[in-house]
């Protein structure tokens, strides 16, 4: 659809030098974070990690120990919630009951004296997709409905900013899915910032153009979901950001393109520059959708990292892929996932198998698995 009329208004968010302690708590000891105007830009943590508090500072829900905060590059530091060019979406869409939709969204155009408020308001439920239903009642709305009059709600005033707590966390899966996409979309075709707090890796790399994953109050890394994903600097990013399978080791030699180490006599490689340290003790990982099994020892070949013989302890089968858990003396549990690209299984319980997967696939981690 035609929104221009909503974009151009997106804005650039800085935070520089943020700390939040509570009483007895530092919840943030350290914050610099930049998030380019127009930008769908996801916080991305477990529970407890610090991301709901950025989040509120931002809001000016909270007040920041040290640091300031500029929205367009205007410092709001020191402004009220509502003096802020910001809007905030919650799990809990708190819609008034007693309101019609266009009423809900009409509403703080109305209380701010904003010419046109009900063009503006369809307008709002234009993009959402819900113009038909302007005249119900919330409760006569789906979840999914009610938390897209919530958006409407929240864009209708064109924040240069839009934060977004845990939106979809009250869907079910299917309908949050759903709501991924659409969320997206509408952030593409408004142009505003968003700022996306959550703790589902899937949500995250999903919507977001760029994810930064938080950890006790840090942000530990920060890049474009396939980066992230592809390239981890840490075990914890590795771990939270799908699964990984890890080898502690002791780099052994180098070469121009690769580090060398050894696992249980067998040489595991990783290319220099997808690894964080080219000496003493690092973390090989490698994600399971890379791995391949084979039945013998493969032959050695120095573009092939391999591992073995490991016991298949688990065949899974998913529809579009087997799961494989195959223990592997030193390395524990190694998770193999297998493209079903042909029927049936290619090893099975109890099977004595060798795990091999490509050098190139194979990235080297700071620090020692959890
Ligand atoms: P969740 O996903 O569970 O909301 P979160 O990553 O958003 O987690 P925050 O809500 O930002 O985490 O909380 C970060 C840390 O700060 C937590 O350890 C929390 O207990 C602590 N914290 C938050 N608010 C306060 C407060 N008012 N007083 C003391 N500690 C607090």
């Amino acid at each position: 659809g035609d929104h221009r009329k909503f974009a151009e208004s997106g804005a650039d968010l800085q935070l520089v030098g943020i700390q939040k302690r509570f009483p007895g708590f530092t919840a943030i000891e350290h914050l610099d974070l930049t998030i380019p105007a127009g930008s769908f830009f996801a916080l991305l943590g477990p529970s407890g990690c610090g991301k709901t508090t950025t989040l509120r500072l931002v809001a000016g829900l909270e007040e920041a120990t040290a640091g300031r905060i500029l929205i367009g590059g205007q410092d709001v530091t020191d402004l009220t919630p509502h003096r802020r060019p910001v809007n905030t979406v919650f799990q809990s869409y708190a819609l008034f009951p007693h309101m019609s939709v266009l009423e809900n969204v009409a509403f703080g155009l109305r209380r701010r004296r904003i010419s046109d408020p009900a063009a503006k308001a369809h307008e709002a439920l234009r993009l959402v997709e819900l113009d038909h239903v302007a005249d119900r009642k919330p409760a006569q709305l789906s979840g999914g409905q009610q938390q897209r009059v919530a958006l409407a709600r929240a864009v209708v005033n064109r924040p240069a900013l839009l934060l977004l707590d845990e939106p979809l966390g009250a869907l079910d899966l299917k309908l949050r899915r759903q709501m991924q996409q659409e969320l997206k979309q509408i952030q593409q075709e408004v142009g505003l910032t968003f700022l996306h707090v959550t703790h589902d890796q899937e949500e995250a790399m999903t919507m977001a153009d760029t994810v930064a994953v938080m950890h006790q109050g840090r942000i530990e890394q920060m890049g474009a979901p396939e980066e992230l994903y592809e390239l981890p600097r840490t075990v914890f990013v590795a771990n939270f950001l799908g699964q990984s399978n890890l080898f502690p080791v002791e780099v052994a030699g180098t070469t121009d393109q690769v580090l060398h180490a050894e696992f249980r006599g067998m040489r595991l490689s990783v290319p220099r520059n997808r690894s964080e340290r080219d000496s003493g003790r690092i973390t090989i990982g490698v994600r399971p959708e890379k791995l391949t099994l084979a039945h013998a020892e493969p032959e050695p070949d120095a573009l092939t990292n391999a591992v073995g013989p490991g016991r298949v302890t688990d065949v899974s089968f998913i529809g579009v892929s087997t799961q494989y858990t195959v223990a592997v003396p030193g390395a524990g549990d190694v998770q193999v996932f297998a493209q079903n690209l042909q029927a049936g299984p290619t090893a099975a319980l109890g099977d004595e198998v060798w795990l091999s997967w490509r050098v190139e696939h194979t990235f080297g981690l700071l620090d020692d698995p959890l």
